[in-house]
C-alpha cells in the first residue's frame, strides 16, 4: 500500500445486525454512502470471500444474505455488480460453477438478475511498491472491474492466525498460483509482506466485512461458526483488521499481516469510529487456531503438521495443491511426507472432508 495515499485518521463503521435484518445503507453512509464510492454504469466486483466449494452455514464464504444486500445497493445507484473471486485449487469454470451453487450465489444471481464470472484468464502486473512481490499474475476479472467492493469474513486461519481485510485480495491471484507463493514465500513474515504487496495492486474501493456469524478455531476451512452478529465497512483494510482484534481481544501484532504493516508503517494514527466501536461489540473466548497456541500462552512450541485422518475419501485435492509435493494419495489415502512439508496448511484448507488435523509430530 502506498503511505501517500492512505488516511491518517480512517472510519471504520461497525453495526450489530443479522442476515436476516441487513441494513448496508445505515452501515456506509458514515463513510460518504454508496453513491461517493459507485456511480451509474460502473460495473462493481463484489469480490467475495469463496474458499471452497461451501454452504453458507459452515460460515467458510462470505454469507449470500450479505452479498445480495450489498449487490441491492449498487444496482439502486445504477451500478452493475458482478460477483467473483479466484477459490483454491484450479481455477476453471467447473471449480467455479460448484463453488457459486454450493455457496448459495447461483440462486441470488439469478433471483437478482446479475453476473457470476467465469472468465479465468488472467495477465502479468507490476508492483510498483512491492517489498517482496515485484510482478505478479493476476485475473482479469479484477483488472476489469471499475470498482472493487470487497466481502472478507472474520475467520481464523491456522498459516496466518485471522483471514480478514488484508488478506481478502489475495483471490485475485489466480488458482494454483496461489499454492505456489507458499512456497516461494515459506516464512510467514515474507508471506504476509507478499499479501500486502497483493493488496497494494488493486486496493478495494470499499470493504464490508461479513462478521454476522464467523469462523473460530482452525479456519479458514475446518474451524466452527460462531455468532458474532456484526457488520464492518471501512475503505482502510488495516483499520477494520485492527478494529476486529480489539473486538476479539486479539494482540494485533500476533496477526503477521497486521505486524508487517506496523512495520511498513501502514497503521493509522487513530481510527474513528461513527457507529459502535469495538470496545462496544466485544466478544470474549474467541478461539484462535491451534497453531497459534504461542499467542495464548506466550511459549514458542513446535509446529504442528497435516495428519490425514480416517475421514480421508482419497479425492486427491491436497495432493494437487501441496506447494511441496509433499502429499502422494497411496492406499487410497492422503501421505505426507514430512521431510517436503513446510507447514503453509494449504492441505488443511483445501480438504472438503476436515479430513486432515494438525497435530506436533514427534
Ligand atoms: S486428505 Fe482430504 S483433500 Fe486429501 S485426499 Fe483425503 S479427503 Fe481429499
Ligand atoms: S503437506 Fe500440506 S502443509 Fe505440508 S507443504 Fe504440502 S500443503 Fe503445505
Amino acid at each position: 500500500m502506498d503511505d501517500t495515499k492512505r488516511a491518517n485518521n480512517p472510519l471504520v463503521s461497525i453495526q450489530k445486525s443479522t442476515y436476516a435484518n441487513i441494513d448496508v445503507e445505515s452501515l456506509v453512509n458514515p463513510l460518504g454512502g454508496f453513491t461517493k464510492y459507485i456511480h451509474s454504469g460502473d460495473r462493481v466486483l463484489l469480490k467475495t470471500s469463496l474458499l471452497i466449494p461451501s454452504k453458507p452455514e459452515k460460515a467458510v464464504v462470505t454469507h449470500p444474505a450479505v452479498v445480495s444486500a450489498i449487490a441491492q445497493a449498487v444496482l439502486k445507484i445504477g451500478g452493475i455488480p458482478y460477483i467473483g473471486d479466484s477459490p483454491s485449487g484450479q481455477f476453471t469454470k467447473r471449480r467455479l460453477e460448484k463453488t457459486y451453487t454450493k455457496a448459495g450465489l447461483k440462486d441470488l444471481a439469478n433471483k437478482l438478475g446479475i453476473e457470476l464470472n467465469y472468465d479465468t484468464s488472467s495477465q502479468k502486473v507490476t508492483i510498483p511498491n512491492g517489498k517482496k512481490l515485484k510482478k505478479t499474475i493476476l485475473c482479469n476479472f479484477v483488472l476489469n472491474a471499475d470498482k472493487i467492493i470487497a466481502l472478507p469474513k472474520i475467520k481464523t486461519h491456522t498459516y496466518m492466525i485471522m483471514t480478514l481485510a488484508t488478506k481478502i485480495m489475495y483471490g485475485v491471484i489466480p488458482g494454483l498460483t496461489k499454492a505456489r507463493y507458499h512456497s516461494m514465500f515459506f516464512k510467514k513474515t515474507a508471506f504476509a509482506d507478499m499479501l500486502l504487496d497483493v493488496l497494494s495492486v488493486r486496493k478495494p474501493d470499499l470493504i464490508i466485512m461479513d462478521g454476522i456469524v464467523g469462523m473460530q478455531g482452525d479456519g479458514p476451512s475446518g474451524g466452527t461458526p460462531i455468532n458474532l452478529e456484526v457488520l464492518l465497512a471501512s475503505e482502510d483494510a488495516v483499520a477494520m483488521d485492527l478494529a476486529v482484534c480489539g473486538m476479539l481481544g486479539i494482540e494485533p501484532i500476533g496477526i503477521p499481516t497486521l505486524r508487517q504493516a506496523k512495520i511498513r508503517k501502514l497503521w493509522p494514527a487513530e481510527i474513528s469510529y461513527p457507529l459502535l466501536s469495538p470496545t462496544d461489540v466485544r466478544y470474549t473466548g474467541f478461539l484462535l487456531p491451534s497453531t497459534a497456541d504461542y499467542l495464548v500462552t506466550g511459549r514458542k512450541k513446535p509446529k504442528r503438521s497435516p495428519v490425514p485422518t480416517e475421514k480421508c475419501t482419497a479425492c486427491g485435492q491436497c495432493e494437487e495443491i501441496c506447494p511441496k509435493k509433499a502429499i502422494k494419495i497411496i492406499n487410497q489415502k492422503a501421505q505426507v511426507d514430512y521431510t517436503k512439508c513446510i507447514q503453509c496448511y494449504c492441505c488443511h484448507e483445501t480438504c472438503p472432508y476436515e479430513a486432515i488435523k494438525l497435530e506436533v509430530i514427534k
